[in-house]
């Protein structure tokens, strides 16, 4: 029977179990929550979408290379058969942690447990400029906007008579050269060699430019320098006009500035260059560290709290080995829900907790469709063969079979043809 306790409390089932609140259907909140599969808790999850989103090829949504749907997985078919999981689409405003309570734009829910596994958003680093005109890439929703610019852009650039503006409307310029950046200057580079001649044949394939601008003075900073070499190279040969060393300063919608003073005019700029916590208001500021991550201890709690916890790209431990805290991948969010989970468990039988270990698997980066860049425990190497890895580990990672064959196929279909599937303006960008 569904009860609400008071008039603007969430509406979920009567339960005697105690109730785990998780904030975020990422990463790190379906793995806590697959390992609590009708296990003695009410787990409720909240997320503002009813997906949860694959983000590691949003950067092939934003290149028309896939399909959103391929990499969004509907939330509430994830966990069906889960008796004691309840979704509800909420946004969350504020966490009241005195009194156990979370208000919502559908309302207030109070928790016994709370796990905030909000992820993280785009860093602009206070520039404002930068961060009105340019487009960062960290869901479904922005990785559309680009690929609607990217096409709107080509199709002004055919129309146009100015040849500034012309130069301007084909110039790409993709900031940050860490996996993103690298992968989506890649992308636009193949779009440019592939796609621009079929589609637009009244244009001089030549005209279109991709850059890819760093601030430092390697790309790939944190792989192997072999990898950092290699993605250069790579890129360097797909025809990316790559700016080491290069900060970006400003951005006016045309002018890009860097420390270096004026560098380029481009209409599309894709910042890809920095991601800060996403921490829901009434997280006090003694809990909040480098990044705007929230700082937990080794179990992943918040300090001062038994019953708060944070896991994933907004959570913080700080060691010898990870002064910053653990990167911000999709392993430490997956490791991190696991390891809570049997905390959780450990915890209802009266049991002491484990300390999160992060099990560090390897880095992969592609660069096009046929070669990667990858770091795996002591050996680390780049082409074709590093490109087969990246593809079998991102297939097997994207959840839903259905979604695995689609994108299989549509993989397929580009490798054999050297085509991309969905050019298409779904909603007009601005
Ligand atoms: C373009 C891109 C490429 C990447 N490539 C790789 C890669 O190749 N390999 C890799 O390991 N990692 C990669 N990452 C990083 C990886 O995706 C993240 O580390 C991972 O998603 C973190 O998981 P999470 O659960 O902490 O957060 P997320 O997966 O971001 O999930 C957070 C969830 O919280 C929800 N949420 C946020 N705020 C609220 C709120 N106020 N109310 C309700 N719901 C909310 C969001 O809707 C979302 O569903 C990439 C990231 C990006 C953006």
């Amino acid at each position: 029977m569904q009860a609400c306790r008071t008039e603007n409390e969430i509406c979920l089932p009567d339960s005697d179990l105690p109730r785990v609140v998780v904030i975020g259907g990422g990463f790190a909140g379906i793995s806590l929550i697959k390992q609590l599969k009708n296990k003695p808790f009410q787990v409720v999850v909240l997320d503002k979408n009813n997906f949860h989103q694959f983000q590691p090829l949003l950067y092939q949504i934003a290149t028309s290379g896939i399909e959103p749907g391929n990499i969004a997985f509907p939330l509430r078919k994830m966990f069906k058969g889960y008796s004691n999981v309840y979704y509800r689409m909420a946004s969350v405003n504020e966490i009241q942690s005195e009194s156990n309570t979370v208000l919502t734009d559908i309302g207030t829910i109070e928790f016994d447990y709370l796990i905030i596994a909000t992820g993280s958003d785009t860093n602009f680093f206070g520039l404002k400029d930068v961060q009105k005109h340019a487009l960062g890439m960290k869901s479904i929703q922005e990785a559309l906007d680009i690929r609607s610019i990217i096409l709107q852009n080509l199709e002004k650039s055919v129309v146009t008579c100015d040849d500034v503006e012309r130069d301007a409307l084909t110039n790409f310029a993709v900031i940050g050269g860490g996996p993103a950046g690298v992968e989506t200057a890649g992308a636009i580079a193949e779009f440019k060699k592939y796609i621009l001649p079929r589609d637009y044949p009244e244009l001089d394939a030549s005209i279109m430019s991709v850059y890819l601008i760093e601030a430092d003075d390697e790309l790939l900073k944190s792989m192997s320098s072999k990898s950092s070499e290699n993605s250069l190279k790579f890129l360097n040969k797909m025809g990316v006009d790559v700016r080491l060393n290069n900060m970006v300063k400003s951005y006016d919608g045309l002018n890009i500035k860097t420390n270096k003073g004026a560098l380029l005019q481009a209409r599309t700029m894709i910042w890809t260059a920095g991601v800060k916590g996403n921490v829901p208001t009434g997280i006090k500021k003694q809990n909040i560290t480098n990044g705007n991550r929230i700082l937990v201890d080794d179990y992943c709690r918040l300090k001062g709290y038994e019953n708060i916890y944070a896991i994933g790209d907004i959570a913080a431990i700080l060691s010898e080995n990870y002064p910053n805290g653990h990167p911000m991948v999709a392993q430490v969010a997956i490791q991190q829900g696991k390891n809570l989970s049997s905390n959780l468990l450990l915890q209802l039988k009266g049991r002491g907790m484990s300390e999160f270990k992060y099990k560090n698997k390897g880095s992969l980066a592609t660069i096009g469709k046929r070669r990667a860049v990858a770091d795996i425990g002591r050996l680390k190497f780049g082409g074709y063969t590093a490109w087969l890895l990246w593809s079998f580990v991102h297939l097997i990672s994207i959840s839903g079979f259905k979604n695995k064959i689609l994108v299989a196929m549509n993989w397929a279909w580009s490798y054999f043809t050297y085509d991309k599937g969905n050019r298409l303006i779904i909603r007009k960008f601005k």
